[in-house]
């Protein structure tokens, strides 16, 4: 099958004709029909993530149909079409049976622990526990990114935040994930701000929800901090770091009300440092997302079929398995470059 292989880190990876994989007891072979194009598949040729050995297919984004199944996998069949979270949980540990297999200490991850789905075919382990099937007529650039992005989001708002209808709530950093995140708050009925430094970014987030927008060019996280605050009438209800920066957590715990919530979805590089003090006084909550359990996607699945969420509109390129290797390289040169997804 074709392949886009890792064979050294940070050296361009190559379109490869390699074996196809064959299915594990309690997995399946999916046949990929499209999948996306991640920061963190930039990160993860870097060399940046641990957990992989070389050589190596990126792509933890994916849609496709089932194609062979384990022995053991008892709720999917072959010619199914099915999505999946980028976090595979065990199946059988306590955090999975209890429905967080997004926290699963022996998860694993197309893409990062085994080879992903910038291929023909990929594995997915513990399939009953992790697959979710998604209708036959939805287009595949609506379903792609829920593997991820919107799922990190979605996740964050609605099952760690409790984000509901006419709350408000500001998100900081409106790359990918940050738009995808304002698409969630707007599917939900929240009241948004949206904050970036480029104001190209800022007209996008207009377009896929904000009500509001604040440019932080030249202003330090106090001074943006107090415009949201302004903004807001005393503070908003839910904070989003989309981003990964210590001033920005510092920027949207200090715009928080009394009682507020903040989600940190941007990685980052180290601890940060911020006002845990005010968090005590205001009794904030600071909540972490990675990820979502394959059992919290059919409300975040209801949103799409009902077309109050619509992913594929983020998605600016599509493009074929040969220009995969270069748009990798291309995620480190440009971060307003949209969204691009491949199609096989
Ligand atoms: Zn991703
Ligand atoms: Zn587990």
């Amino acid at each position: 099958m074709r392949a886009v292989v890792v064979e050294e880190f940070s050296s361009p990876p190559r379109l490869r004709d390699i074996a196809a994989p064959t299915a594990p007891d309690d997995g399946v072979v999916i046949r990929v029909e499209a999948t996306g194009v991640c920061r963190s598949d930039h990160h993860a040729w870097l060399g940046h993530d641990s957990t992989i050995t070389l050589p190596h297919v990126p792509g933890h984004e994916l849609v496709g149909w089932i194609d062979s199944v384990g022995p053991e996998v008892a709720k999917f069949s072959v010619g199914q079409r099915v999505t999946v979270p980028f976090v595979c949980g065990c199946g059988s540990c306590p955090w999975c049976l209890s429905g967080n297999a997004q926290v699963c200490p022996d998860q694993t991850q197309p893409g990062f622990t085994h080879d992903g789905s910038w291929a023909e075919r990929v594995v997915i382990h513990s399939a009953d526990a992790n697959l979710v099937a998604v209708p036959e007529d939805l287009p595949a650039a609506a379903l792609v990114g829920l593997g991820c992005r919107f799922a990190t989001a979605f996740h964050g708002l609605r099952v760690r935040a409790e984000l509901r209808a006419g709350e408000r709530v500001a998100v900081f950093g409106c790359g990918g994930v940050g738009l995808s995140t304002i698409m969630i708050a707007r599917a939900i009925g929240a009241q948004i701000i949206a904050i970036d430094v480029n104001d190209t970014a800022l007209e996008r987030a207009r377009e896929h929800g904000a009500d509001q927008v604040i440019s932080a060019a030249g202003l330090d996280w106090q001074d943006l901090a107090a415009e949201v605050v302004a903004r807001s009438a005393g503070g908003v209800a839910v904070t989003v770091d989309a981003l990964g920066r210590e001033d920005t957590i510092r920027a949207a715990i200090a715009s928080l009300a009394p009682l507020g919530r903040h989600v940190q979805i941007g990685l980052l590089a180290g601890p940060p440092v911020f006002d845990m003090p005010r968090v005590i006084a205001f009794e904030l909550s600071v909540l972490g997302s990675h990820g979502m359990a394959a059992a919290d996607y059919p409300e975040m699945l209801d949103l799409v079929i009902q077309g109050r969420l619509r992913p594929q509109d983020l998605v600016t390129n599509v493009i074929g398995l040969e220009d995969a290797p270069e748009a990798l390289r291309d995620l480190g040169e440009n971060r307003q470059a949209g969204t691009t997804i491949i199609e096989l």
